[in-house]
């Protein structure tokens, strides 16, 4: 045992977050890339991770709801880029959205009015910056297109009283099939040509987020919202990171707590879901679902030690989970990589979240706070 106590930790490849980024601005451009940086850049830790965004030239930010986004403004980072949320709340303080430049997604009439208001009290040189957001069949945030000419004409007026500046369209796809996205981006294109007609130019359009982005050229319009392949997660099937050139940036491991020879028929973990059918190695790894291990793991998931991939065994419990080592070496103090880039035999997320029957999104997000951060190639 190394003399540094460590149970559990997430390492957070900050280089590797750089690079990605810089390879989708290069292959993207002239088309802008937005980083998506919602639930605190994917768990991995806003305040570390929008600097090293900054580094890598990205210019635009998406924080969901605007509370991220006003945090980072007071605490001047970012000043030279845009921060844009569209997860209003319905006590939305549409004032400091003016006083700190955050850019709103705005759905309703009523937001509208609010966020103009807000602009006009804070008076000349003060506007709102507003992405008029249209529901294009995701049924989450944005107007349906029947009450669209109604609200593009308000933005209209007021943009021309000198309160709104006509920020960006805004829309999200479904992702359910070619023909539902295609269908979902004809109606962005007339919504765009209705706006147009009634004198709205927008400075950036943007649909897509990290899957649509990459596969669909012509649905990139002025901006792409990148969460997912920045942090180098593969987001559609049959790809994986390596096929894009990208490097997942997140590695979850822990080290060996305790190993133990056990008998054949030992029973292991709650409710001895599993047995040994033989004289075996059992080693304990301290890490469970309160750090994002799901319960799930224990169909299929295997763990990498020294090179070597083990299965866990039995029940996942809140804290550690088993793995059966055989008659292999495996001592305490050892590293145990659940997931990573795959350099060392580990799975990689996306295998990790296909074998726990999800996405890499969760498996990222879901990584607890009980676990350190550990950021190494950072540029601080
Ligand atoms: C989360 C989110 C994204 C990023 O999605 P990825 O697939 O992770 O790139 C983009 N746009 C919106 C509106 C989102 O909610």
């Amino acid at each position: 045992m190394t003399a540094d106590p460590w149970l559990r930790r997430a390492t957070i490849d900050l280089a590797a977050y750089r690079a990605n980024l810089s390879s989708l601005i290069e292959r993207l451009a002239p088309v802008e890339v937005l980083a998506i940086v919602k639930a605190d850049a994917y768990s991995l830790g806003l305040e570390t991770i929008v600097p090293e965004a900054l580094a890598a030239g990205i210019r635009w930010f998406g924080t969901v709801e605007s509370e991220p986004a006003l945090r980072l403004r007071r605490a001047g980072v970012g000043d030279e880029a845009s921060f844009f949320a569209w997860q209003l709340g319905p006590h939305e303080d549409f004032s400091a959205a003016v006083e700190f430049r955050v850019d709103l997604g705005i759905s309703t009439m009523e937001q509208l009015e609010a966020f103009a208001a807000a602009a006009r009290a804070a008076g000349p040189g003060h506007e709102a910056l507003v992405h008029l957001t249209v529901d294009t069949g995701l049924h989450r945030e944005g107007c349906l297109l029947i009450d669209w000419p109604a609200l593009v004409g308000r933005a209209v007026e007021l943009r021309d009283e000198g309160v709104v500046r006509l920020r960006g369209a805004f829309s999200h796809v479904s992702e359910t099939s070619e023909a539902d996205d295609h269908a979902a981006s004809l109606v962005f294109i007339e919504a765009l040509e209705q706006a147009a007609a009634l004198g709205a130019t927008f400075e950036k359009r943007h649909m897509s987020s990290s899957s649509a982005g990459m596969e669909h050229p012509e649905r990139r319009f002025d901006m792409v919202r990148m969460g997912s392949n920045g942090y180098g997660n593969p987001v559609t099937e049959g790809v994986t990171a390596a096929d894009r050139g990208l490097r997942p940036v997140l590695t979850l491991s822990a080290r060996v707590a305790k190993t133990k020879r056990v008998a054949a028929g030992t029973g292991v973990s709650y409710d001895y879901t599993y047995r040994v059918d033989r004289e075996t190695t059992l080693a304990l790894v301290p890490i469970g679902y309160a750090d994002g291990v799901s319960r799930q793991a224990q169909h299929g998931a295997e763990v990498a030690v020294n090179g070597t991939r083990y299965p866990i065994v039995g029940r996942v419990a809140m804290d550690q989970f088993l793995i059966d080592v055989g008659d292999d070496t495996v001592e305490v103090g050892d590293e145990v990589i659940l997931f990573g880039p795959g350099d060392r035999g580990e799975l990689t997320i996306g295998e990790w979240a296909d074998v726990t029957g999800t996405i890499p999104e969760e498996v990222s997000c879901r990584v607890g706070p009980r676990v350190p951060r550990v950021y190494v190639g950072g540029t601080a």
